[in-house]
């Protein structure tokens, strides 16, 4: 179906539906180009039918999260019919066009230019520098008071698993000054936390060779501590994603204790024996990582660690998920997600060992979450009793029976957004969306904390 809204001459500007599927590197860049687009002028349309043309920003990580990319590209080309593609999955356009010629252009991930000057092709930009000006923070598609920072693209690992590296392509970081300068602009702007993401936050810098770059009057190393360190002192939450369990990474952990970083990490262990994290080609020293979680909580006792994993890996055998099951009895991690393993085209892993089942993958999957779901309740109620600092997502202004008080809902300084619990909290006077209360904790359920607010 034809767009049934086109551009009125000049009347007004012109508008682009986005539609941001996949992880927050993504959405990290969708928020680029739309700020990119808003500040020549682009409207941000809510509904596709209601739009010029419509940009589809794809995750091909996945077999499934590629089903779910052509399906968006097909609702996109009936609701609107000027489609333009771009993300992970445009590194293989033939996978598109396959399904849909019609589809106006096709970009790969991180190729902001490629993509705005499709868009210019296709539907020119209005020019009104004085009246389309956009705010300094750009564009963010999460809520005002937390932002994604991406501090690098690409990765230097070669998990046989991914094909992450193919698509992105090798690491290459932001200088520190480029980072710290977008995160100075986002708390100005009243952003209250900041999740640091990259592919493989660890390994920052090393491609630059850790060269240091001027912030403030003073020259700032690209590494991952001074990195860490600098962002610490700018007065929001600080969470660190995708963590590698390098040695190097003990280093934060006195941050974390003193209160400039969020006690939190998040580190993809993706399994623990040996063999399998062999053939995943992964560091494979969980002893060592069990004496390392141990000396990170010595260090912050207050450490939440969330980790993902993946089960039905090829050759994964009964011995080896058993081996998992005690190591995470031995970790005592506090969340835990969990993956099918998908044999995704392209990823070495295929040919490495006969696959598993599908039944027994699902069986596998079903018995981790159930064996590590007390483990993670051990953990949550370790909390009950506890103040908590909670920075509030939705201000339900909705209030209990009694009229008097008002309820909402937050995040503990070890939950992140979209990922981990929530914390339910009842207040006296309504409570201001990214505000900061403290709340006494009195009682969780298998994921939540539920708790009444003490202090502002
Ligand atoms: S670290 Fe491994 S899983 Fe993560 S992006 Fe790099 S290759 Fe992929």
């Amino acid at each position: 179906m034809e767009n049934p809204n086109p551009t009125r001459g000049s009347e007004r500007p012109p508008r682009v539906s986005f539609v941001s599927l996949g992880c927050p590197k993504a959405l990290v860049d969708s928020e680029r180009i739309v700020t990119r687009l808003r500040a020549e002028g682009y409207e941000l349309a809510r509904s596709h039918a209601g739009a010029d043309l419509a940009v589809v920003n794809t995750c091909g990580f996945l077999d499934s999260a590629q089903a779910e990319s052509l399906a968006a590209i097909g609702k996109a080309l009936n609701e609107n019919g000027k489609v333009i593609v771009t993300g992970c999955m445009g590194a293989e356009p033939e996978k598109i066009t396959a399904h849909y010629p019609q589809v106006l252009a096709v970009t790969g991930p991180q190729q902001y230019e490629s993509v705005v000057e499709a868009v210019h092709r296709a539907l020119p930009p209005r020019h009104h520098p004085f009246l389309d000006l956009v705010p300094p923070e750009g564009i963010k598609l999460t809520p005002r008071h937390y932002a994604y920072l991406k501090i690098s693209e690409g990765c230097n690992n070669s998990c046989s698993f991914c094909i992450i590296p193919k698509l992105r392509g090798e690491l290459r970081s932001r200088s520190a000054a480029e980072v710290l300068r977008e995160a100075e602009r986002l708390v100005a702007a009243g952003v209250k936390e900041l999740l640091v993401i990259s592919q493989d936050t660890s390994a920052y810098g090393s491609d630059l060779r850790y060269a240091a770059s001027a912030w403030n009057g003073r020259d700032v190393r690209a590494r991952f501590l001074d990195l860490a360190a600098e962002l610490g002192e700018l007065g929001a939450w600080v969470r660190l994603h995708y963590v590698y369990p390098y040695p190097h990474v003990d280093e934060v952990l006195p941050l974390m204790a003193e209160g400039k970083l969020l006690p939190y990490l998040d580190v993809p262990f993706q399994h623990a024996a040996p063999a399998v994290l062999r053939r995943m080609r992964r560091p494979a020293a969980q002893e060592k990582t069990l004496q390392r979680i141990a000396r990170w909580r010595d260090t912050c006792p207050e450490l939440t660690i969330r980790s993902s994993f993946i089960v039905g890996f090829p050759g994964e055998s009964e011995a080896d998920f058993r081996l998992l099951l005690d190591w995470l009895d031995a970790a005592e991690l506090d969340r835990v997600g969990c993956f099918r393993y998908e044999a995704v085209a392209g990823a070495p892993a295929n040919e490495i060992a006969p696959a598993v089942p599908e039944a027994v993958k699902e069986e596998r999957w079903h018995r981790l979450m159930k064996h590590q779901q007390p483990i993670s309740a051990r953990r949550l109620k370790r909390k009950v009793g506890t103040r908590q600092q909670v920075i509030v997502d939705e201000a339900s202004p909705s209030s209990k029976p009694d009229g008097r008080m008002i309820v909402a809902k937050g995040r503990t300084r070890g939950d992140a957004p979209e990922i981990d619990g929530a914390v339910h909290v009842t207040s006296r006077r309504p409570l201001r969306l990214g505000e900061i209360a403290t709340v006494r904790i009195e009682r969780t359920d298998q994921y939540d904390l539920y708790g009444t607010v003490v202090g502002f």
